[in-house]
């Protein structure tokens, strides 16, 4: 099998903006379809991989969505492209960055003005996202138009590191879930059947995941997730961190989008609990996951969002312990293991 460093890397580097998640799905379902019964790719391009149980008393939807925030290009000055956002980017981390525009990764750098040219009350301020350009070496907007059209979509040039028990890379959000569910669907079957969803269009919307939902149709669906880790140096403004590095994977109680079904939670912690696995309970932010998409599908799916910590998420670099992701593949085994055939009826 696979490494697992060598699985985050490769899923980590690749190219997968919303709505242009063909590479990602691709090297995930090279290494995933062979494991499994039944694969295929839905309109959306959401890919569905059934992995028959032992039991079969019942079927779980393990979700995990591909895309990766980005830009795109809305228009031209000169020969440089004018950009929007792709998912949620705070526009001030952006200049000076390499970036890779389009599918054929084309190398392009976010302009920036050197130090001697910017007055001191211009750099007091952040700029707006339509202040910045991609600058791709084109000489004119002719050329530029001919080596990015527009809508074409950009990514952040990041490479993975990983230095002993610590990965840094573009991309964990989520592709620190695609890694998990990858590795799961690898393994030997479970007792309930499992349906894999590496799902499209999380960043914009939870697009994906919800279409996927109703097709597989599952008793109950578990969300994975790389997600925020703001365990950083304390400033005196700061409430307390969502979720923390090394403490393993994180479990939502409740989001903007959801309300985990009790006695899913109750059957995750006390799993936790029993195989020794560290987790932590994620403190409510603001955003939303996929549960929050899949739990209102059809007469309803019981969900539940499990995530692996992640320092820096929409940003160009992550950075994630090993340990959590290890752990966090660890808890989903011994939960799919484990499920009570009559959770659906537990009050
Ligand atoms: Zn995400």
């Amino acid at each position: 099998m696979e490494n697992l460093v060598h699985t985050l890397e490769v899923l980590s580097n690749a190219f997968g903006p919303s709505g242009s998640e063909m590479e990602v799905r691709q090297l995930v379902r090279e290494r995933t379809e062979a494991h499994a019964q039944q694969a295929y790719v839905d309109a959306l391009g959401n890919l569905l991989l059934t992995k028959r149980g032992t039991k079969r008393d019942l079927h779980v939807m393990v979700s995990a969505h591909m895309d990766e925030v980005g830009l795109m290009v809305v228009g031209y000055t000169q020969g440089n492209l004018r950009v929007a956002t792709i998912g949620g980017i705070d526009p001030s981390i952006l200049p000076g960055l390499h970036v890779l525009v389009g599918r054929k990764k084309h190398p392009g750098v976010i302009g920036v003005q050197a130090i001697h040219r910017t007055s001191h009350k211009s750099r007091e301020q952040s700029p707006d996202i339509e202040d910045l350009a991609v600058d791709i070496g084109a000489q004119s907007e002719e050329e530029a138009r001919k080596l990015a059209p527009l809508g074409t979509p950009i990514i952040f040039a990041t490479r993975f590191h990983a230095v002993e028990r610590m990965c840094s890379g573009k991309a964990f959000d989520n592709r620190a879930g695609c890694t998990v569910l990858t590795e799961l669907l690898q393994g030997d079957p479970f007792p309930c059947d499992v349906t894999g969803a590496f799902t499209v269009q999380e960043e914009v919307g939870l697009r994906g995941a919800g279409v996927a939902a109703y097709a597989i149709s599952p008793d109950l669906a578990i969300v994975l997730e790389g997600t925020v880790a703001d365990d950083l140096p304390k400033k005196e403004s700061d409430v307390s961190p969502t979720t923390e590095l090394g403490k393993g994977p994180a479990i939502t109680v409740k989001d903007r989008s959801y309300v985990t079904y009790p006695p899913l939670l109750r059957h995750v912690i006390r799993t936790a609990q029993e195989m020794h696995i560290p987790y932590q309970i994620k403190q409510p932010g603001v955003s939303g996951t996929e549960s929050g998409a899949i739990h209102r599908v059809g007469v309803g799916i019981p969900s539940i969002t499990i995530s692996v910590p992640c320092r820096y998420i929409h940003s160009p670099v992550s950075l994630l312990k090993l340990d959590d992701l290890e752990n966090t593949i660890r808890l989903i085994q011994a939960v799919l293991s484990t499920l009570p055939s009559d959770i659906l009826k537990i009050k």
